[in-house]
């Protein structure tokens, strides 16, 4: 069986601690790879590694960091569609899907091109006499990135490319689960000519996150996952005096007003609840129908969701793939069963499904997708992120129940509103509680040149992910005052310096 490894230094270490976790194929449910979890020696080798390379790679010029950043986006382009296969391998998502997760992760490679601007500084020139004043930002030294399986290498693309572009080295440990893309990319740095050492990777479970949380030379902590570790992680940083953004969960609600385009509404709620078995931070798991619309729009919801395809990622007929693991699978048609108890219509129901036309994944962790309508608020399945394919129908009377609704729930990452009233989606807009609000578009995940990140629960930390706030939360600010003194300057005054 295949072993994956470590990244260190540049190149593929071995794994010592004789632990290993699973990684299956999704559609069949077979074991196909094993991954080498770390022990804490093997951690600090990997922040050794990298806390060695910041010595030169921190003193780079932008030239050299951007030139090897174009290289690697050149062959990321090059070979999409194996890091997408690779993807699909692990995950489950159909090919389509991981292509996209690929575009979207090369958004910020090309963003983190163009760091020569984003590093430019300011200047304020004779803000006294003969004395200037510039503000740069300088980076911070070891940093640390820690993904989820659902994005294996779009989230790690959240991170570790404006980091090292401003500077700092970086070590990634990515989810257990789906390691092979984001090693494979560690391979591509390297090809593209990133010194050896500014890139690791370390495999692991709780023991080398643990590890990675409390090592002295580790200065900033990207997370991204659940919100119960998020909120961990956060905790967990800053009592070890690492600054942290930590990502997490979400429940994202679609608000559907009576004056919506209802074909368009259905066709973007089944695209946003079922796209990637619903496995996404964006996914769209609620849908608040206001007004008369429910019915009609429910209709329209469970016609489409009755004729998707469900099958093996590899398959180009399929749009939809299995979930994750086993045991996330059950979990998630255990929902829909309680739902029902706690209240629910079940309109369309997934539970039960079975694969045709592919003998080979008769094991696989596919589940069909469920619509459940008049969902109760105190049901499981509205309280609790799901993050299957399971899409939830509330009713609301007006607008105001409908964001209050909204508003109520503890988390904030995506939302949207579908209307043909430019009055509405403002007040919308200015309103709601979430840090990402789409109008008429279902999964606002914001291009990489603005930044990503939730409100309440499903961000912990004050940055949000790359644009702006990812040069922010990689590198921090030092201001310079000069004077170059006349031979008239001079004189002894103890008083506190004022500009004259
Ligand atoms: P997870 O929280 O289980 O795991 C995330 C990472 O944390 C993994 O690398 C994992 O190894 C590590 N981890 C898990 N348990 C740990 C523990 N007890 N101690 C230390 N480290 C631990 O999340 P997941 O199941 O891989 O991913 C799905 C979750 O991620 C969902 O909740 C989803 O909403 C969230 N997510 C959020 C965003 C966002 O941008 N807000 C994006 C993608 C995914």
């Amino acid at each position: 069986m295949k072993t994956i490894n470590h990244w260190i230094g540049g190149k593929p270490v071995e794994g010592i601690s004789g632990r290993f976790s699973p990684v299956y194929n999704p559609a069949t449910g077979a074991q196909e790879k094993q991954l080498a979890l770390a022990t804490v020696d093997e951690v600090d080798t990997a922040v050794g590694a990298a806390k060695a390379a910041f010595e030169s790679w921190g003193q780079s010029s932008l030239a050299k960091r951007t030139a090897v950043l174009f290289k690697f986006r050149e062959l990321l382009d090059a070979h999409r569609d194996e890091i997408a296969a690779l993807i699909s391998a692990e995950h489950g998502k159909v090919h389509s899907d991981a292509l996209g997760e690929v575009a979207r992760g090369m958004e910020i490679v090309e963003l983190a091109c163009g760091i020569s601007a984003q590093l430019k500084g300011e200047l304020s020139t004779q803000v006294s006499t003969r004395v200037d004043v510039a503000s740069i930002r300088q980076p911070l030294g070891v940093v640390v990135g820690i993904t989820p399986f659902n994005f294996p290498a779009m989230v790690p693309m959240w991170m570790f490319p404006l980091a090292i572009a401003c500077g700092n080295t970086f070590v990634l440990k990515p989810s257990e689960k789906d390691p092979s893309a984001s090693y494979r990319l560690a391979e591509l740095l390297a090809q593209a000519g990133l010194p050896d050492g500014v890139f690791n990777i370390v495999q692991g479970d709780k023991v080398a996150v643990d590890r990675l949380l409390e090592h002295p030379d580790v200065a900033a902590v990207s997370f991204v996952g659940s919100t119960p570790i998020a909120k961990y992680i956060q905790l967990k940083a800053v009592e070890n005096d690492k600054r942290v953004q930590a990502l997490g969960g979400a429940k994202n609600h679609m608000l559907v007003l009576p004056d919506a385009d209802l074909d368009f509404a259905a066709d973007q709620a089944i695209n946003a609840a079922y796209g990637s078995a619903g496995e996404r931070c964006m996914a769209v798991s609620v849908v608040v129908a206001v007004g008369d619309t429910g019915d009609e729009l429910v209709g329209r919801i469970a016609e489409r969701a009755r004729n998707l395809r469900i099958g093996p990622g590899d398959d180009p007929a399929s749009e939809m793939g299995p979930l994750i693991t086993r045991e996330h699978r059950d979990k998630v048609a255990s929902y829909v069963a309680s739902a029902a108890e706690q209240g629910a219509e079940v309109v369309v129901d997934g539970t039960g499904y079975t694969v045709e036309d592919h003998p080979e994944c008769a094991e696989g962790f596919f589940l069909g997708v469920s619509l459940l309508d008049k969902v109760p608020v105190t049901a499981d399945a509205y309280q609790d992120e799901i993050f299957g394919p399971v899409l939830c129908v509330v009713r609301a009377e007006t607008y105001e129940d409908a964001i209050k609704l909204i508003n109520d729930s503890r988390w904030g990452n995506g939302t949207a509103i579908f209307t043909r009233d430019g009055g509405a989606a403002r007040r919308f807009q200015l309103e709601v509680q979430a840090g990402m609000v789409g109008v008429n578009v279902p999964i606002p995940v914001p291009v990489g040149y603005h930044s990503f990140g939730g409100w309440k629960d499903s961000l912990f930390g004050d940055l949000h992910i790359y644009g702006n706030d990812g040069v922010a939360f990689y590198t921090q600010g030092k201001v310079i005052t000069t004077r170059w003194p006349d031979p008239a300057d001079g004189g002894i005054n103890l008083g506190f310096p004022s500009n004259s």
